[in-house]
């Protein structure tokens, strides 16, 4: 018998959810967006002539599976070369993003810094309490009131980094010796030839699926998976989450956190305005922005002009899981009251930051495996998970 599935959510995590019924077959699956689009901030848009998404959305990824995947329905353009700066405001420089030793040799207080560095070997990082504590042990309090301070603080909204009490992620494994290119002999950097960036991959994924747009979800009962979707009382033998689990149960433990965006974009009346290779600026002082992306290094839109988007933190959305172990273990209470066949993926679902773009297509396909293999329930892995949940 065919069996219902409810998504909730139709960003990349939904859609890419969507994908893996349509591949197992015998399902009739619906999802549901409270936007007029689906892709969510994956969604490529135009302005002034320019593709663009809502931040840089480049498809990062150390699994090999996960790739492979996504590059036969959208074909990724794969690079090597490319680098993000941090202006430090205290030198009046750029350095390279994340910090790296080749740079640290030439700062004004490399000498105080290298003392630091050395000192911090000894040091055991696993009693850190909170984020400050944590790396300023990592990398030296000079390094730290440098590059770390401030950025992390203008991103969370905090007044002190204190507050952050999870703090053990890196970038897709940089770490201080090799800087990005770590990351680049473990991952693949891409992003899709086609102008139109992953849409295709919204439309192809959902292809065989019922589309609900402009409508958000309003639960009648989880243990039973009932919905009331558009004035209809409707029920399913599957759903998938992707939204932010305390939306399922009306915040009765109380609400999740998050930090938004707002992104201004702004035209530029030259081919290229960031040096050769640089994709992102990043800025760790009192500037009110986090970022500066250069969208033609992604999308390799050919134009005299070039678009670049000023990213701002804000209350507007659900973009950043604010980390703190609170937080995550709130978010795991109820993903816990989940019933049977009920599934939380994506990066508000797991309630993680270090859930991107890749991590997203990964839980997907491992649930196309727990689906096909009787199903269960709650949150699906992924390594990304294994690696950065404070729980493990
Ligand atoms: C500015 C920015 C830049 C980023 N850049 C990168 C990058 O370069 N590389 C990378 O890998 N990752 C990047 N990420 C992270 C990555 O894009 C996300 O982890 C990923 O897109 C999350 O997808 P998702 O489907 O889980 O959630 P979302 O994309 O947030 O989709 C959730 C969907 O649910 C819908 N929804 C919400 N509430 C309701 C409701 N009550 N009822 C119905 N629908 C609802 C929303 O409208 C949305 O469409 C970036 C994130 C941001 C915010």
């Amino acid at each position: 018998m065919t069996k219902t599935v409810l998504i909730i959510g139709a960003g990349i995590a939904g859609c890419a959810a969507s994908h893996q019924f349509s591949r197992l077959g015998g399902f009739k699956t619906t999802i549901i967006d409270s936007a007029p689009v689906i892709g969510a901030g994956v969604r490529t848009d135009w302005y002034g002539g320019h593709p663009f998404t809502f931040g840089p959305r480049y498809f990062l990824t150390q699994n090999q599976k996960v790739f492979d995947y996504f590059n036969q329905i959208v074909p990724l353009r794969v690079w090597d070369e490319h680098e993000y700066l941090t202006y430090v405001e205290k030198d009046q420089r750029f350095y390279t993003y994340p910090i790296h030793m080749g740079d640290i040799r030439h700062m004004p207080d490399a000498d105080k810094i290298l003392i630091e560095l050395d000192k911090r070997i000894n040091k055991n990082l696993s009693d850190a309490s909170n984020f400050e504590e944590y790396w300023s042990k990592a990398v030296g309090q000079t390094l730290y009131d440098k590059f770390i301070d401030g950025y992390n603080k203008k991103m969370w909204q905090v007044d002190s980094n204190k507050e952050i009490d999870f703090y053990s992620w890196s970038p897709k494994g940089v770490d201080l010796e090799t800087g990005m290119r770590g990351a680049w002999n473990s991952a693949i950097c891409a992003y899709p030839y086609a102008y139109n960036g992953y849409n295709n991959f919204f439309d192809i994924s959902t292809s065989e699926c019922e589309i609900i747009l402009n409508t958000s979800l309003e639960v009648i009962n989880i243990e039973k998976k009932k919905f009331k979707i558009q004035n209809l009382e409707r029920q399913f033998d599957i759903v998938v989450n992707t939204i932010s689990p305390d939306l399922l149960f009306n915040q009765d433990e109380g609400a999740l956190n998050y930090i938004g965006r707002d992104i201004e974009k702004i035209i530029f009346p030259s081919e290229y305005v960031l040096p050769k290779n640089v994709f992102f600026l990043y800025y760790s002082g009192k500037e009110s922005y986090t970022r500066i992306v250069e969208y033609k290094k992604l999308t390799k839109h050919k134009s005299n002009t070039s678009l670049l988007g000023i990213e701002y933190p804000s209350k507007n959305g659900r973009h950043y899981p604010v980390p703190t172990k609170k937080g995550y273990n709130l978010a795991g209470n109820y993903i816990e009251r989940l019933p049977d066949n009920f599934y939380s993926i994506g990066r508000a679902g797991s309630y993680l930051y270090a859930i991107d773009m890749d991590d997203c297509v990964e839980q997907a396909l491992n649930l196309y495996d727990i689906v096909k293999s009787g199903g269960s329930k709650g949150m699906v892995e992924c390594n990304a998970i294994k690696k950065f949940s404070p729980k493990n």
